[in-house]
């Protein structure tokens, strides 16, 4: 289900499993490592501040929000250059979703975009939004999907990216409850953003298994990020989901959001992808760059929507990555996992 309407499955192509074309990422903005540099918060992206925004990207509120419909077809047009046919785009509630933006961009571009539901972390979320309980929020993802987005009449192909942080908090389990219902009633994809924790995938694994999830049609997201030791990883892909690794592209290892770890780079998502396929996983793994920050836009130097296309998959084949298997993460899996069930 995409935003101009359901598509056939041997319609979906080579597709980035989370990423953002449009956000509002301001709930997560931090204050840079250097309290000195508080002043710069406030400054618009330049040529003379990119290094520091690249260092500190959550704490440039300039950095944090991208919405031009313009821009993002530029964007996208590079994707569609090198081969990208289908995104995933799973800006939800507390993410700035627009879905008529989305529905022109696709358009305009000719790229499918399957378009999130449900709620981001708590964090990212109005005070007490769950406080009309779990019956409310599933009705507002089944109108998602079902009617359409607010006013929109477009409708959401996937529930995600649904937020837990760690701890995970009540009301984002609340959230959670709701959402593996909506995934239940109507047999859409549900992706989910863990909290920070190696245990935290299994953790919310469990909780999912007991409320009757179809664990083979569940996203773990941000893997890349999350899980470093590898005997974690192998029982949490024993779980039956799918792992996206959808952090390609994010190359400075500082990661604000989380100090006492770092973010990895593509180097290790390669490794981590060898010993999942030498693990027999292959048909589980998803690939994405989870773009949510102007950095990261070709507009600003960055790497933009092209990036596993254009240079990881050509650097996997130089890996000796078999090429079948590529094309099983890049179409195969992500057209398995967008497949109404
Ligand atoms: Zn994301």
């Amino acid at each position: 289900m995409t935003v101009l309407g359901a598509i056939d499955p041997n319609k979906v192509g080579n597709t980035s499993t989370h990423d953002h074309i449009i956000i509002d990422f301001n709930a997560i903005l931090t204050e840079p490592i250097d309290k000195k540099d508080l002043e710069k918060m406030d400054e618009k992206i330049s040529i003379d501040n990119l290094g520091w925004v690249r260092f500190n990207w959550a704490s440039s509120k300039d950095n944090l929000t991208y919405n031009n419909i313009e821009d993002a077809c530029k964007e996208l047009i590079h994707y569609k250059n090198s081969g990208g046919k289908t995104i995933v785009d799973v800006t939800n509630v507390g993410l700035g979703r627009d879905p008529k933006k989305l529905k022109s961009i696709s358009s305009k571009t000719g790229i499918n975009i399957v378009m999130g539901s449900g709620f981001y972390v708590e964090l990212a979320q109005k005070k007490n939004y769950t406080s009309d309980g779990i019956e409310s929020l599933f009705e507002s993802i089944m109108k998602d999907i079902t009617v359409g987005v607010d006013d929109s009449n477009i409708k959401s192909g996937i529930i995600g990216e649904i937020g837990c942080s760690w701890p995970w908090t009540e009301n984002e389990k609340i959230s959670m409850e709701a959402s593996v219902s909506a995934h239940k009633a109507t047999g859409l994809p549900l992706l989910i953003h863990p909290g920070r924790d190696q245990y935290a995938p299994l953790e919310i694994i469990n909780f999912i298994d007991k409320l009757g999830a179809d664990l083979n049609n569940v996203v773990i997201g941000h893997i890349d990020r999350t899980i470093f030791d590898y005997s974690i990883l192998k029982e949490t892909a024993e779980s039956g989901t799918f792992l996206n690794l959808d952090l390609w592209g994010h190359d400075s290892p500082y990661y604000p959001l989380a100090p006492e770890t770092y973010m990895p780079g593509d180097h290790e998502r390669i490794e981590m992808i060898e010993f999942l396929i030498q693990n027999d996983f292959e048909d589980k793994i998803l690939l994405a760059h989870d773009i949510c920050t102007k950095h990261r836009l070709k507009k600003y130097g960055g790497h933009g929507f092209d990036h596993l296309l254009k240079r990881i998959v050509p650097w996997m084949k130089l890996r000796g990555i078999d090429s079948e298997i590529i094309e099983k993460m890049m179409i195969d899996n992500p057209t398995n996992m967008l497949t109404i069930k």
